[in-house]
């Protein structure tokens, strides 16, 4: 079996970019022809969008914003914020990222590999229950971590969010559950303004939230001590029967947006740290998915290297 499943969904055409947004097509470029290289198709397993159904979507957010996106038909560009722009493709473009997760997922809980890594565009983590922000439409991870308890007769799923960002959505959507665990560690304060340490779940969901804010300039010592730590100590106690990534690369020394120092090998080693708690917790099953990250140069650094933690190489 090939080691890491590798889902490749980038949406040039489906979702196509105002002239010089950030999140663009070309973001990917340089990490897509590194990927046409013989050795990853030795190390990685295809993952095809696969067929669900959009009721899916539901489960986490109000049938009418699902609506007002899969019914957005103005001719060339709109917006959901002035961030946030979607044409009448965008949806649909979407959906293939969310569908991607959801396959890994299966594959991770059937007879496929236990990890696989989904580079796909728009990212998800910023959306809330009805509306989208911050470059995200669907919330990817969050209906995939719903999908998980629903579809899988699991009890328990983590969401470890590294991205630059806070992932406002994520942690909103399950701020009064017990049985998804949230952490992020991010920039701090910063966009979207989210992420305190006082922010940790309410209810049912107290203790169920754990934020890691971040000043400017922290580096992959800073970063890899926490992942090693606090996070690792919290995964532990949780128990999870999967984890998933939302896999930010925005916190490359590169990157334009954010102001974090990261490197390829910081990636590597807090990638390769969460695959070792995945075989200790939950039989290897880790599936990671490409949230933020801007920097052509950056990204073929970061990604190349997740890839590589995430095969365990
Ligand atoms: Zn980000």
């Amino acid at each position: 079996m090939k080691q890491i499943g590798l889902a490749i969904v980038p949406n040039e055409k489906d979702h196509s970019s105002p002239p010089e947004h950030p999140e663009r097509p070309g973001k990917l470029a340089l990490v897509l022809d590194e990927l046409k290289k013989p050795k990853y198709s030795e190390l990685t397993q295809p993952i095809k969008p696969g067929t669900y159904d959009e009721t899916l979507l539901h489960r986490v957010h109000k049938p009418e914003y699902i609506r007002r996106l899969a019914t957005f038909s103005e001719s060339g560009i709109g917006y959901l914020d002035p961030d946030t722009y979607l044409s009448s493709t965008s949806f649909g473009a979407s959906c293939k990222v969310t569908w991607s997760l959801l396959n890994g997922i299966d594959l991770a809980f059937g007879d496929g590999p236990a990890a696989s890594f989904i580079l796909g565009r728009p990212p998800g983590h910023h959306t809330e229950v009805d509306h989208g922000m911050g470059f995200c439409l669907v919330n990817h991870i969050a209906v995939a971590a719903q999908y998980a308890l629903d579809h899988h007769k699991i009890e328990r799923v983590a969401i470890v969010d590294f991205d630059i960002h806070h992932g406002n959505g994520t942690q909103h959507i399950f701020y009064d559950r017990d049985d998804i665990l949230y952490i992020s560690t991010h920039q701090y304060p910063f966009y979207p303004g989210t992420g305190s340490e006082q922010e940790c779940g309410q209810d049912a969901g107290e203790g169920f939230t754990l934020n890691f804010p971040l000043p400017a300039g922290t580096g992959d010592k800073e970063l890899t001590h926490i992942v090693n730590g606090k996070m690792s100590s919290r995964l532990r106690k949780f128990e999870p029967d999967l984890i998933l990534v939302s896999a930010g690369f925005d916190g490359h020394y590169r990157d334009p947006l954010g102001g974090f120092r990261l490197t390829g090998q910081g990636f590597y080693d807090i990638t390769r740290a969460l695959r070792e708690l995945a075989g200790e917790l939950c039989d290897g099953r880790i599936v990671s998915l490409l949230e933020g990250g801007y920097d052509p140069d950056g990204n073929l650094d970061s990604i190349t290297n997740h890839i590589r933690g995430l095969a365990g190489l």
